[in-house]
C-alpha cells in the first residue's frame, strides 16, 4: 500500500538509479530512456558537470527570497540564455516548470498592454492539439480537448486555430508552403473575427510535443504568423517548453524557422531533470514598457529564480553549448530519423515518421492509405508505452493525436548523448513492443 498521490492506479516500478542513458529500477531492471521522460533528461541521468556544480552551490547557498536578493547564478544563467537567445529576447525570469512559465508569460502579455495604453486586450489564440501545461492558464490556452474537458467551466477565455500539421492537413494539391500560408492565415481571420483591439497573444509550440508528436511546421508558416502578429499589434508568443534548449537541432527551435518571438518560454532541458526549473525571456521592448511604466510585473513566486535550480540550469546550459551538443542532436537525429524510416517505413500500422533533431515523433493508424487511427478504445498508446517498458525502453506514446479523442502517436527524444549502438537498441525494441502492442 502506497501512500504516493500517482497519476494512475497502476503500481510502477521504482527507479533508483540514473545511469548515463539508462534508469535502473529496484527490482535490477534497467530502462534504456529513448524519451528522456518527457523529453527532460537531454543529457542523461549522470552528467558529472552538472552533479558538481550543483554540489558546490549547495554548500554555498541554495536559496534566497527573489523579493530580497539576486543571485550569482540567476545573473550567470540570464547573461548566457540571452546571449543566445531570439533576436530582441533580453530578460529571463526563472521558474520552477514549464506550466509555471506559460502562466507568465499569459500575465506577462496581460499586463504589457495596459501598460501601453491598449486595456482591451485580453483574448488569446492558440492551435488546437497544443499543449501548454496543467495549471488553469496553461491548460485554458491548450488546445487538447480532452485534457480540457473536465476543467472547461474554470478556464478563462481562449481561441483555437488549427495547428500546421502536413500530415493530417495539407491537401493533395497544395504545397507545404501554399498550406503553410494557408494555415497561418487562420490567425488573421480569427483576430479579425474577435476585434484585433481585443487580442492580446498568440501562443505556439514551433514543434507541437506532446500532444501531437513532434510535429514541426512546414516552411513559412511561422514567419507568415510574425507578419500577422505583427500586423496586428498582437504579442507572439513561442512555448518551447519541450522543444527548446537543442531538442531540435537549434538551441531555440524557432531559429530554424526564421522568426523572433516577443516571449519564449523554456523548461525541460533546461534543468534536463537535475533541478525543477523552466523560465519565460521576454522581448526589450515587453519588459521596458513594464519597468518605464508601472515598474513592476506582478507576479511571482516563492521559489522562482531558486539558486540552487539557477545553478544546475546553468551547469546544463553550459554543458550544452559548451560541449558541442546542438551539433550532436543534428548529427545523431539524423541517424535516429534513418533508423526509424528504415524499421518503419513500410509499417503497415505507421503512417508518417517526423521531427527535427532528437526530437521524432512517429503516428500509428489502422490504415495507412485513409490515415484512418485506430479505435480509441483500444488505448493503443497505453499498450505501446507498457509493451516498451516491458523490453526495457521508455518511450512517450500518448492518444488523441487527430482531435484530442482520436489517433495515436509515439513521442521518442532520447538524451543528446546517446551513441549509435543505442539507437539502433531503442529503434530494435520499439520495433518489439509495437509488434506486441498491436497483437494484444
Ligand atoms: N508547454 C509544453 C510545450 C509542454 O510540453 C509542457 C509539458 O509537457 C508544458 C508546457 C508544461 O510543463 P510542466 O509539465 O513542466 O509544467
Amino acid at each position: 500500500m502506497s501512500h504516493v498521490f500517482g497519476r494512475g492506479p497502476a503500481r510502477l516500478p521504482t527507479a533508483v538509479r540514473g545511469e548515463g542513458c539508462y534508469l535502473h529500477d529496484a527490482e535490477g531492471r534497467a530502462y534504456l530512456d529513448g524519451s528522456g521522460g518527457a523529453a527532460v533528461s537531454c543529457l542523461g541521468h549522470s552528467d558529472a558537470e552538472v552533479r558538481a556544480a550543483i554540489h558546490a552551490q549547495l554548500d554555498r547557498l541554495a536559496f534566497a527570497h527573489t523579493g530580497f536578493f539576486t543571485s550569482e547564478p540567476a545573473e550567470r544563467l540570464a547573461d548566457l540564455l540571452v546571449a543566445n537567445a531570439p533576436e530582441g529576447i533580453d530578460r529571463v525570469y526563472l521558474l520552477s516548470g514549464g506550466s509555471e512559465a506559460v502562466e507568465a508569460a499569459i500575465k506577462l502579455a496581460r499586463q504589457y498592454f495596459l501598460e501601453i495604453g491598449q486595456p482591451g486586450r485580453h483574448r488569446i489564440i492558440a492551435r488546437r492539439q497544443s499543449y501548454h501545461g496543467n495549471t488553469l492558464g496553461a491548460l485554458a490556452a491548450g488546445g487538447n480537448a480532452w485534457r480540457r474537458e473536465k476543467f472547461a467551466p474554470l478556464l478563462i477565455e481562449t481561441h483555437h486555430i488549427a495547428p500546421c500539421f502536413e500530415y493530417r492537413e495539407r491537401r493533395e494539391d497544395e504545397s507545404p508552403e501554399d498550406y503553410g500560408l494557408r494555415a497561418a492565415n487562420a490567425l488573421e481571420a480569427e483576430i479579425e473575427r474577435l476585434g484585433p483591439e481585443t487580442v492580446m497573444a498568440f501562443i505556439a509550440e514551433p514543434v507541437v510535443g506532446a500532444t501531437a508528436g513532434a510535429v514541426p511546421a512546414v516552411p513559412g508558416y511561422f514567419r507568415r504568423i510574425r507578419e500577422i502578429c505583427d500586423r496586428h499589434g498582437v504579442l507572439l508568443i513561442l512555448d518551447e517548453v519541450m522543444c527548446g534548449m537543442g531538442r531540435t537541432g537549434r538551441f531555440f527551435a524557432c531559429e530554424e524557422d526564421g522568426i523572433a518571438p516577443d516571449i519564449v518560454t523554456i523548461a525541460k532541458g533546461l534543468g534536463a531533470g537535475y533541478v525543477p526549473v523552466g523560465a519565460m525571456l521576454a522581448s526589450a521592448r515587453v519588459h521596458d514598457a513594464i519597468a518605464g511604466g508601472s515598474g513592476s510585473f506582478m507576479h511571482g513566486h516563492t521559489y522562482h529564480a531558486h539558486v540552487l535550480a539557477a545553478a544546475g540550469a546553468e551547469a546544463v546550459v553550459r554543458r550544452i553549448l559548451e560541449g558541442g551538443l546542438v551539433p550532436r542532436v543534428r548529427a545523431q537525429g539524423a541517424k535516429l530519423e534513418a533508423a526509424l524510416r528504415e524499421t518503419f517505413g513500410q509499417h503497415p500500422h505507421v503512417g508518417d515518421i517526423r521531427g527535427r533533431g532528437l526530437f521524432r515523433g512517429i503516428e500509428l493508424v489502422e490504415d495507412r492509405d485513409t490515415k484512418r487511427p485506430f479505435d480509441p478504445g483500444l488505448k493503443l498508446h497505453a499498450r505501446v508505452k507498457s509493451s516498451a517498458m516491458a523490453e526495457g525502453l521508455i518511450v512517450y506514446p500518448a492518444g488523441g493525436t487527430v482531435d484530442g479523442r482520436a489517433g495515436d502517436h509515439v513521442l521518442i527524444a532520447p538524451p543528446f548523448i546517446i551513441e549509435d549502438a543505442q539507437i539502433g537498441e531503442l529503434v530494435d525494441k520499439l520495433a518489439r513492443a509495437l509488434g506486441a502492442a498491436l497483437a494484444r
